[in-house]
């Protein structure tokens, strides 16, 4: 007996969309499955209005600014509400995009818990529905596990959700989202104190980056707590209190947990389906998104490979790809860019000066600057640009980059770094003056030289 479809897919996010609609355009008979809403946490609660409150917090500094370019009576109160309104409008019109483009690419949508039934079956609700292929793409939500007491924080979908700000701000963790909210909240008057157990915030990312993401959190006004080693989170009768054990207690009216998230697997009958899970709960695959069970493949967060919007997307695609249009696709996730959207924001691409210097010889550009339009009202306020280059062949390695528009030109530079530029490539390279970005093709020295692994 045929199955009901030819692929069953359970989420609809970035990396559920992507790959139902790429099977379908072979052809494929698709479900998609999602619990709530269609978007996912890109969409509905994560880079769109991370990135919507960003811009708002961005007119605080724009009107700070703006008196030192002769600007008079520039000044303003923010207004949550009304963001949060508009906001809401706004993820509802994209969320009827997405609906729009499934229907348009045959796509059949059902709202509903899945759970696998079985081998290529899936329940919902009373329903049993069998389909050759299923693709699990649930992505992650957030972690409440790190510290005793972090259950009663709000995670960054409720920050994103909220009506009103709170006075004070602790965030814990010194990862992507608590940079970047730290930064976004401080802009928007908050008081905000960032805790983390490092000595930078950004663990992974290279060391100069992170460290010129410390010092402009703090340029912002942000409370910078590292080596915090956190016990406990407790209740006060104003908010909350953090628990250190090499410190003195940390308080403040609201806490953002931001210590990490997990893959979304409960509930959905892995066990049953010999679905292997890794120590993290995210799902065991191969280079083609195979999980341990036969006909059942999971791309995305929920596999906790690089946890990014696009890579969960090129999965997605890269799936449908090889089992519905006979064109074998694999990711490839060593040269992912990536962004920190505080202010100023930073991004990279490739290898860090660590990393690189470990595997063999390599030669380290740097520019360090006060940009034009900040260092005309006399602020403190530097860029900063590292470019890692292979000792012996020239090749650029990875590229970091810490000031305004940086995500900007980061994402045009992976073009030329995927490609295989080399720093001569930069060198001949014409100058677009005057431009940030024009320090790229201008590092003549190297700063040093790591030949030593
Ligand atoms: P991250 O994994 O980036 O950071 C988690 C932070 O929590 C780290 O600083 C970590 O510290 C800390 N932490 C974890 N466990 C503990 C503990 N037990 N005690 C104290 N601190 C702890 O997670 P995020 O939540 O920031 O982001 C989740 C994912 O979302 C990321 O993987 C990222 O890919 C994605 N994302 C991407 C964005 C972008 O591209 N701009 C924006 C937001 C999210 P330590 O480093 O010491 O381990």
């Amino acid at each position: 007996m045929s199955a009901d479809f030819d692929l069953i897919v359970i989420g609809g996010g970035s990396g559920g969309i992507a790959a139902a609609r790429r099977a379908a355009s072979y052809g494929a008979r698709v479900l998609l499955l999602e619990a709530s809403r269609i978007g996912g946490t890109c969409v509905l609660r994560g880079c769109v209005p991370k990135k919507l409150m960003m811009y708002a917090a961005s007119f605080s500094r724009a009107m700070a600014e703006a008196s030192g370019y002769g600007w008079t009576a520039v000044s303003g109160h923010f207004q949550l509400e009304g963001w949060a309104e508009a906001k809401k409008r706004e993820l509802k019109r994209l969320e009827q995009i997405y609906q729009k483009m499934l229907a348009d690419s045959d796509v059949e949508v059902l709202i509903g818990h899945a759970r696998i039934a079985g081998a290529r079956s899936v329940a919902v609700a009373d329903r049993k529905l069998s389909a050759e292929r299923i693709l699990i793409a649930t992505g992650s939500s957030t972690d409440r596990g790190a510290l005793p007491g972090l259950a009663h924080a709000w995670s960054s979908d409720d920050v994103l959700d909220l009506r009103r700000l709170p006075s004070s701000l602790l965030v814990i963790g010194g990862g992507y989202i608590a940079v970047e909210f730290a930064s976004i909240l401080a802009d928007l008057g908050v008081r905000v104190t960032i805790a983390f157990r490092a000595d930078l915030p950004l663990r992974g990312f290279d060391d100069d980056l992170r460290n010129s993401v410390a010092e402009g959190l703090k340029a912002r006004g942000v409370n910078v707590v590292a080596q915090s080693q956190m016990q406990s989170l407790g209740r006060t009768p104003g908010g909350f209190v953090l628990y250190r054990a090499n410190g003195e207690p940390l308080h403040a009216e609201a806490v953002l947990n931001a210590t990490g998230r997990k893959p979304c697997v409960e509930s959905l009958g892995l066990a049953t389906a010999d679905v292997r899970l890794d120590e993290k709960g995210a799902i065991v695959v191969d280079n083609r998104s195979r999980t341990t069970a036969s006909g059942i493949w999971a791309i995305g967060d929920v596999t906790n490979r690089a946890n990014l919007t696009p890579v969960a997307i090129a999965e997605g695609r890269a799936f449908a790809d090889t089992e519905f249009g006979g064109r074998p696709t694999e990711v490839d996730h060593r040269i992912v860019a990536s962004a920190i959207f505080c202010d100023p924001p930073a991004a990279c691409v490739g290898l860090t000066e660590a990393q690189a210097s470990s595997i063999g010889p390599v030669d380290i550009y740097e520019a360090h600057f006060r940009p034009m339009r900040t260092a005309f009202i006399g602020s403190q306020e530097r860029t900063y640009m590292k470019m890692v280059v292979d000792g012996h062949t020239g090749r650029v390695l990875g590229v970091h980059m810490f000031g305004t528009d940086a995500p900007e030109i980061i994402q045009a530079l992976a073009v030329s770094v995927t490609a295989g530029i080399t720093k001569k490539d930069f060198d001949r390279t014409m100058a677009l003056h005057p431009t940030s970005a024009e320090e790229f093709v201008l590092m003549r020295d190297p700063t040093r030289k790591h030949r030593r692994p």
